[in-house]
């Protein structure tokens, strides 16, 4: 079998691997590369290799960075099927809408602000989208499905996100029965709402994710400690708390840790509002996924009239509820996107707490650099937010042991359960700190030297 990286190499964005087995070619994810959209040079304009000579797309799991060129693909000729869980169909479905409306209002402001000027297109629209929703085949894990003549698919949960899957082939080559894997992204062991990564025995080649490749996080534990002290803090200020929060993934856990805290851990409950309609669209999804989580989570959630809502959770649908937020005495919880506070409704609650330094800003998520998240996170005192300066003065915590991703000791510990004897090893989606400090984790359970993954190189293993 022959690999080609064609993104998520050296770097964290853009995942697609290029698999070819005998004559048949299989695309794992399509992602968005992290770059300006309405750039005519940006890497997500262009495919380095020919969308109609594939076969089959697999798709890991509804993040942007893993689905978000589908569309794109579809537009260039693929016209295959699309493998993926139930949920991740489903959540890939609004995704993906979500992201042709936003670009069409991009190109929409950029051509106010510059009429005229020739009019860069959107990467794709809302009628991509349907193809791609049409060409979704929808398994469940754990079940394994001939996707191409003696090529078996099969999905194990990766414990990312709702619907993230590791990814499973099995065939024969020459004679000899081999197994490939790719993590996908994986999540963090113990973390009550999502099970752990689900172990996969028996690999001979691995393509693995190295997000946090070289970061500890801390336990769950120690974060709803350090939650708990924020909630009773705002309780007693009669303040506000704002979390920057992805729409999915991030968003969900804050609620159900948050209800957690309320149900299990005695703190005095105060009102949760989650901000972003495409937040509460996500969670509807959710909702209908309660086999998904575990059973703790499953036994909590049961106790409340819904999944991810409890009594003193309520959704803000409208501009006009967004707004009525800042008239609204403390204490309270505001949780919006994005995440990491460059666009989206965050940036006006934000504007409306950061001055006073009894209200506090929560940070659960990894801040880019050059972000409006980031300059928080990093506790500047002056920050600009829609072209108006404030003055930092709210308590800012930065508690990204949240993160849907498995740290350090959760990938050693989940490559110490494959039994190792891998034959080869690939080293993916991180950032050259992480990748390295990786290497000699993984390289303990693998036979020949772990490789990390260089863009648009093809390997023979
Ligand atoms: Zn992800």
């Amino acid at each position: 079998m022959r690999i080609t990286f064609h993104g998520a190499a050296r770097q964290v964005t853009g995942s697609a691997h290029l698999v070819e087995i005998g004559r048949h070619r299989i695309l794992l994810d399509c992602g968005l590369f992290d770059s300006n959209r309405l750039d005519p040079e940006s890497p997500n304009r262009r495919f380095t290799f020919d969308p109609r000579s594939i076969d089959a797309v697999v798709v890991s799991h509804a993040h942007n960075d893993h689905i978000g060129r589908l569309p794109c693909l579809i537009r260039a000729g693929y016209d295959g099927p699309m493998y993926a869980t139930r949920a991740t169909a489903d959540i890939t479905t609004v995704m993906l809408r979500d992201s042709a409306r936003i670009q069409r209002e991009d190109v929409r402001n950029a051509h106010l602000k510059q009429p005229g000027t020739d009019q860069i297109a959107p990467l794709f629209e809302l009628a991509d989208v349907e193809w791609v929703v049409e060409k979704l085949v929808r398994f469940r894990y754990r079940e394994a499905h001939e996707i191409l003549p003696g090529i078996t698919l099969t999905f194990h949960d990766a414990g990312h996100i709702l619907g993230s899957a590791i990814t499973q082939l099995d065939f024969e080559e020459n004679g000899r029965k081999r197994r490939f894997v790719f993590t996908g992204d994986l999540g963090r062991r113990s973390m009550g709402l999502l099970p752990d990564p689900t172990v996969v025995k028996d690999i001979d080649v691995l393509v693995s994710e190295s997000t946090y490749g070289n970061r500890e996080l801390d336990p769950s534990d120690k974060l709803m400690k350090q939650l708990h002290a924020i909630v009773a803090r705002a309780t007693r200020l009669q303040s506000k708390i704002v979390i920057p929060a992805f729409s999915l993934g991030r968003t969900q856990r804050m609620v159900y840790c948050l209800q957690e805290l309320f149900a299990l851990h005695k703190v005095r409950p105060i009102p949760v509002y989650v901000d972003s309609p495409l937040a509460m669209r996500l969670t509807d999804i959710h909702r209908d996924h309660p086999e998904a989580y575990t059973e703790a989570a499953r036994r909590l959630m049961d106790q409340d009239p819904m999944y991810f809502g409890s009594k003193y959770v309520e959704f803000c649908a409208t501009w006009d509820d967004s707004r009525r937020l800042n008239f609204l005495p403390g204490p309270m919880v505001v949780i919006a996107s994005s995440g990491m506070c460059d666009a989206g409704r965050i940036r006006h609650h934000l504007r409306h707490v950061v001055d006073d330094p009894d209200n506090a800003v929560v940070i659960v998520s990894y801040q880019a650099e050059g972000t409006l998240g980031r300059k928080i996170a990093e506790g500047v005192e002056r920050i600009q937010i829609l072209d108006q300066w404030h003055d930092l003065n709210a308590a800012v915590y930065v508690l990204d042991g949240f993160s849907g991703h498995a740290d350090r000791n959760d990938l050693a510990w989940w490559y110490e359960q494959t039994g190792g004897g891998i034959e080869h090893a690939f080293l993916v989606h991180g950032e050259p700190e992480g990748l390295e400090a990786l290497a000699p984790v993984l390289q303990q359970h693998a036979v020949n030297p772990v490789r990390i993954a260089d863009q648009l190189e093809t390997y023979e293993v």
